[in-house]
């Protein structure tokens, strides 16, 4: 058995103003075949793990580009179309194989590309033929199109955000495609469009029973794997809405069944699926009035989904009203590392941060503070890897709130990227953090309180009023709904 691996993704903000070229990707994630020489990260995790299994067979693993980007604006072409064509040149070289894996993100536009993942799934099927296994895993964040579906064998999509199951479902995915090129079952997809536009948290009570709904599915009889494609909401492509993904055993009709009804679960809770957001002073005056440590997350800023984490909203309101114990985290701001580094530690100093990519980061800061401690190469956990901060900066503020700076682009995922600069996240009444959700299950063991807010941003938590352009499937929270006849 001759394995094929690769990876190739981003997820693309197609607001944002911010270009994503190689410098993102040398910055992110690029190896030309290596990838499993090197520590795992986010989405090489999946090729570590597909290399392993495939090991312990003795099939023949061949390892192609592993190459991921920091979600951004869209991809330059020239990029993508090397990458791919790369991916397909070592295929051709592999001869025939039996199965091809991929680790994609699953929301990837490039300039003249606007499902760079149906584009490569085509490419590697026309090169593999019909026999060939082809399987993917998936970032939930997804927009599943006909032609990635048409042109794959199966695709499992993480079911957990926070993204902690990358590695069980890769080992998923493994299982499915050897099963499949092996005869001993037929992966066939059964997809449905939920037509909504959300952030669906599997924090949420609500959520987290759906996924155990989903897990409840894949044990019955013919039901090879249950997914829930949430999509990105600022990818704005023709299929940027939710779907349910629902592989059977050469039975389609159950799989039609089962996507329906658990289409028809997610949409009845779609009310309790909704995370209540606050504004900037009511996220700071909770921060005053609890005891325990709040943190508080600065969604529309997340790296993660393309922003340019420089924002200074929260930072200017909080110093305005003179909030103290207080840390915002983290601005990509590598003029103001710089400075801070020339310095060095234990300085004094005055530096102009953050509010410099564009309009939707507001105006910059002007900060007098100590330069508290510089770590190189300093690093955060996500899941069962490590993320690169690059350098990173703690800066005291005189006035009661403190900043990190990083020199690279990136969400806060876990407290250990602040404890490695000397911080102690218990010192502060409140952490504000430029995420989404990936912070949650590294920061809730010691909140008293998490809480969202609601503030300017390139990703701000406000679906309705998305200006797609490219979108014209309706959806809720748009429109009342429904948009199809329930099962029951
Ligand atoms: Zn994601």
């Amino acid at each position: 058995m001759k394995v094929f691996i690769a990876c190739l993704g981003t997820e693309t903000n197609t607001f944002s103003n911010l270009p994503t070229g190689w410098k993102t990707f040398e910055e992110t994630m690029l190896f030309y075949g290596d990838a499993t020489d090197n520590e795992p990260n986010t989405f090489s995790l999946p090729l570590h793990i597909w290399r392993k299994r495939s090991e312990e067979r003795n099939y023949e693993v061949i390892e192609s580009v592993a190459a991921f980007a920091q979600p951004g604006g869209k991809t330059l072409d020239s990029v993508y179309e090397d990458l791919r064509d790369k991916v397909l040149s070592d295929l051709r070289s592999a001869g025939e194989v039996d199965i091809v894996l991929l680790s994609l993100h699953g929301a990837m536009t490039a300039e003249s590309y606007e499902d760079c993942e149906g584009d490569l799934i085509s490419c590697i099927r026309q090169l593999v033929g019909d026999q060939t296994v082809i399987a993917a895993e998936l970032d939930l964040h997804c927009s599943v199109t006909p032609r990635m579906v048409e042109k794959s064998n199966l695709f499992v999509t993480f079911k957990l955000y926070p993204h902690t199951d990358i590695g069980a479902r890769a080992e998923e995915v493994f299982d499915l495609a050897s099963g499949a090129a092996l005869g001993a079952i037929t992966p066939k997809m059964s997809v449905l469009d939920c037509h909504m536009i959300n952030k669906f948290r599997t924090s949420n009570p609500e959520m987290a029973d759906i996924v155990a709904y989903m897990r409840e599915l894949e044990n019955e009889e013919g039901i090879l794997s249950v997914s829930f494609a949430h999509g990105f909401p600022w990818q704005d492509v023709p299929h940027t809405t939710a779907k349910v993904l629902v592989v059977s055993d050469d039975n389609e009709e159950k799989g039609n069944v089962v996507a329906a009804g658990l289409r028809d679960r997610i949409w009845k809770a779609r009310d309790q699926l909704v995370q209540p957001t606050l504004s900037i002073d009511e996220a700071l005056s909770l921060i005053s009035e609890n005891s325990g440590l709040t943190i508080m997350a600065d969604v529309a800023d997340n790296a993660g989904g393309g922003a340019p984490s420089d924002s200074t909203f929260v930072l200017a309101r909080a110093l305005e009203r003179g909030d103290q114990k207080l840390l915002v985290a983290y601005f990509w701001d590598p003029v103001a590392v710089r400075i801070a580094v020339e310095a060095g530690e234990g300085q004094s100093i005055l530096i102009r941060v953050g509010g410099k990519t564009g309009p939707s980061s507001g105006m910059p800061v002007d900060l007098q503070c100590t330069v508290e401690s510089i770590k190189e190469d300093a690093s955060q956990t996500f899941g069962d890897t490590k993320t690169p901060m690059g350098t990173a900066v703690w800066l005291r503020g005189n006035a009661g709130v403190d900043v990190v700076l990083t020199s690279k682009r990136t969400q806060v995922f876990h407290p250990d990227g602040m404890t490695c600069l000397g911080i102690d996240p218990s010192s502060y009444k409140g952490i504000v953090v430029k995420s989404s959700q990936h912070f949650y299950a590294g920061f809730e063991p010691i909140a008293e309180q998490i809480g969202y807010i609601n503030a300017p941003g390139d990703i701000p938590p406000d679906f309705a009023n998305i200006a797609f352009t490219k979108l014209s499937n309706p959806f809720w929270p748009k429109e009342p709904g429904p948009f199809w006849a329930p099962v029951d």
